[in-house]
């Protein structure tokens, strides 16, 4: 029966790569096409999370404590484009899998105790529909087992947008941007941390800080992922 039922509904919402949306059989994981084109990072620096040989922790004053999937690059770039730009929301499924499996693979011994997102301001997020980050850890914390909070961060003011601005003055840009206020939610806690791209890590590093503020015991990252190279 749920047999039958799968194929009436493939017929009208056939079953696509979640990567390269080609029609195909299957639909939480890549296409074989993918699967062999699509970078992975399987030796990670922790501190940038980019690849050990491009590593970039000698041109930030920061560790991120990070582990993401994939390089931000070809397909892995387009598909996270559709998941916020295109509300493909359902893109969820398959990159939360996809991190889940990166987070239990580097942080397999940590013992979180929550998983939450980087936040949008509430105009940010009534222009968009959602918050791409929150449906992300939403869906990580599901395959971890973790609870999610998506309510450990806020975001206090608006900023301008950090595709059009270099180095420094992303990072000023930010500066106190982000606040815990929720101080008994984040107290002592082991905390996994998702955004959807990292790019100069200054987000991130952001709301690493407001949570150790509010007195978080240990902030690990992660991302669909990395940008690879260029920087601060
Ligand atoms: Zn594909
Ligand atoms: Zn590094």
């Amino acid at each position: 029966m749920r047999r039958v039922f799968s194929q009436i509904l493939n017929l009208f919402f056939p079953a696509r790569c979640p990567v390269c949306n080609e029609i195909g059989q299957r639909h939480l994981h890549m296409c074989e096409n993918c699967e062999k084109e699509v970078e992975r990072i399987d030796y990670r620096c922790l501190g940038c999370g980019l690849p050990q040989t491009a590593c970039l922790c000698s041109r930030n004053n920061f560790s991120l404590v990070l582990a993401s999937p994939f390089l931000y690059k070809d397909n892995i770039r387009l598909a996270i484009h559709r998941f916020k730009f295109r509300n493909e929301t359902e893109l969820a499924v398959f990159f939360g899998k996809e991190v889940a499996q990166c987070v239990a693979k580097e942080f397999g011994d940590v013992k979180f105790d929550v998983v939450t997102c980087v936040p949008q301001t509430k105009r940010k997020r009534r222009k968009r529909g959602f918050n791409q980050s929150a449906l992300l850890a939403k869906r990580v914390a599901a395959e971890l087992s973790l609870p999610f909070n998506e309510l450990l961060l806020f975001k206090t003011r608006e900023t301008a947008d950090q595709h059009d601005m270099r180095g420094k003055d992303r990072l000023k840009n930010l500066k106190n941007a982000f606040t815990a206020e929720n101080e008994d939610a984040v107290r002592g806690k082991t905390i996994l941390l998702c955004d959807d791209i990292k790019t100069t890590g200054a987000t991130l590093n952001e709301c690493r800080k407001a949570l150790f503020r509010a007195g978080a015991a240990a902030v690990c990252c992660t991302t669909i992922a990395v940008t690879p190279e260029k920087v601060i």
